[in-house]
């Protein structure tokens, strides 16, 4: 007799005799976008097209009044601060559990980030784990919609208001989720997406800004090239301030119109998969799975769940092995360590030689018990809108299978 409970860790037989299901994510349509991109004779957005629709079409899916394009999720971010108008050594209030991209564009402007602690049951920001740390030297609140789960967008807005801050979502892993009714990514004055290769949709590399008016357009798109105001005439600068150049290709926009309409094919079953994966939890012991407010859509980046506190021998990182064993690539928390942890924001040393910008302000101690337990307790899985329901059922079984084994 076949014993299907033996563990695999332990000699029995994986759930997952092989690699879990991929496919193709770049086809015709991508090849037919590229070849009319070179036809232009021009790579350069200003004179193409295609970085001009990408981001076109972007801002009509959202509602939203325009969309600048740039060469990255990291530069969209980067883009949205130099948009402030602040200073350096302002304050700028984010997430300490997210892609390092979140905080690159505030140190190269000079500003200084400043954490909050995360709901331990989803890792993000909350409007209480914000306020608690606004000063009079607080900007703008810049909050991540970590794995396309919406932060409290309604809560951290009219704090924003209450306290004169500009929001900036960071919806890179969270395209097309909603807050009740409404997209992220239009609630904050900026929306910032990534289409880097990892994200829901890929132009290689490459970023988008959703702006709340045509003023922000023409500003994010000015400080996005070097300050030039190629809405007033191709070589129209003004030179006041600093800027960088943050441009994308027409290669890239061309991938990303076609990309743009699988898009909602693409949410749609990476929800129909983590939707049908959180259904599933509810009857597994000791597991608890990621919470989604009741009024928002989360579009699954990725899976997470929390290990409830004694329920499995060896703990979360125990099961996580037995997972990996039965070819379930499931992972101990989305990060190593929180951000604040990293060599460069511990030492205060973004630039050789000096502390700046941290120097400029206040020191504070990091204590984020929230952020360290949604790392030391929760297992990341994959999310893929290549899963159907045969993945969705060998998850469901390999999950079943460790914690049975691993129970007490
Ligand atoms: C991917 C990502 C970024 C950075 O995007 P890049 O295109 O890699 O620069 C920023 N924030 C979050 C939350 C991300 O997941």
């Amino acid at each position: 007799m076949t014993d299907t409970h033996k563990l695999a860790l332990n000699g029995g037989i994986p759930v997952f005799a092989g690699p879990l299901p991929t496919g193709s994510r770049f086809g015709a349509e991508e090849l037919a976008e590229l070849k009319e991109a070179l036809d232009q004779n021009t790579l350069f957005y200003f004179y193409g097209q295609k970085v001009k629709t990408f981001a076109r079409q972007f801002a009509e899916m959202h509602g939203a009044p325009a969309a600048v394009a740039t060469s990255s999720g990291t530069a969209a971010l980067h883009v949205a601060v130099g948009c402030l108008d602040l200073t350096p050594g302002d304050e700028v209030i984010t997430s300490p559990v997210t892609d390092f991209g979140t905080v690159i564009g505030l140190l190269y402007q000079g500003l200084v980030p400043v954490f909050a602690d995360l709901d331990p049951s989803n890792g993000l920001m909350t409007p209480q784990t914000v306020e608690a740390v606004v000063t009079d030297r607080t900007r703008a609140v810049l909050a991540v919609h970590l794995a396309g789960n919406p932060c409290d967008l309604t809560g951290l807005k009219a704090l924003c208001e209450r306290h004169g801050l500009a929001l900036i979502e960071d919806c890179a892993q969270a395209f097309l989720a909603r807050h009740g009714n409404s997209l992220v990514g239009t609630i904050g004055r900026f929306g910032c997406f990534s289409t880097n290769d990892y994200k829901h949709i890929s132009t290689g590399d490459g970023g988008l800004l959703l702006v709340a008016d045509e003023t922000d357009a023409a500003k994010a798109a000015a400080f996005a090239d070097k300050n030039y105001r190629r809405d007033l005439g191709s070589a129209m600068r003004r030179i006041d301030l600093l800027a960088p150049n943050l441009r994308m290709t027409e290669l890239q926009g061309a991938v990303g119109i076609a990309q743009l309409k699988r898009l909602p094919s693409i949410v749609e079953r990476r929800q129909a998969f983590g939707d049908g994966l959180r259904a599933a939890l509810e009857r597994i012991p000791g597991l608890t799975p990621m919470a989604v407010r009741p009024q928002d859509t989360c579009v699954y980046w990725f899976f997470t769940l929390t290990v409830d506190a004694g329920a499995f021998r060896g703990g979360r990182d125990a099961l996580v092995e037995a997972l990996k064993a039965e070819g379930l690539p499931a992972c101990p928390g989305y990060l190593e360590e929180p951000l604040y942890k990293v060599p460069m924001l511990r030492n205060r040393t973004a630039f050789p030689g000096t502390n700046y910008p941290f120097d400029l302000a206040p020191l504070r101690e990091p204590v984020f018990p929230g952020a360290e337990a949604y790392l030391a307790d929760t297992i990341v899985l994959p999310v893929s809108e290549f899963y159907g329901a045969d993945t969705l059922a060998g998850f469901i079984e390999a999950l079943e299978k460790c914690t049975s084994a691993l129970a007490g």
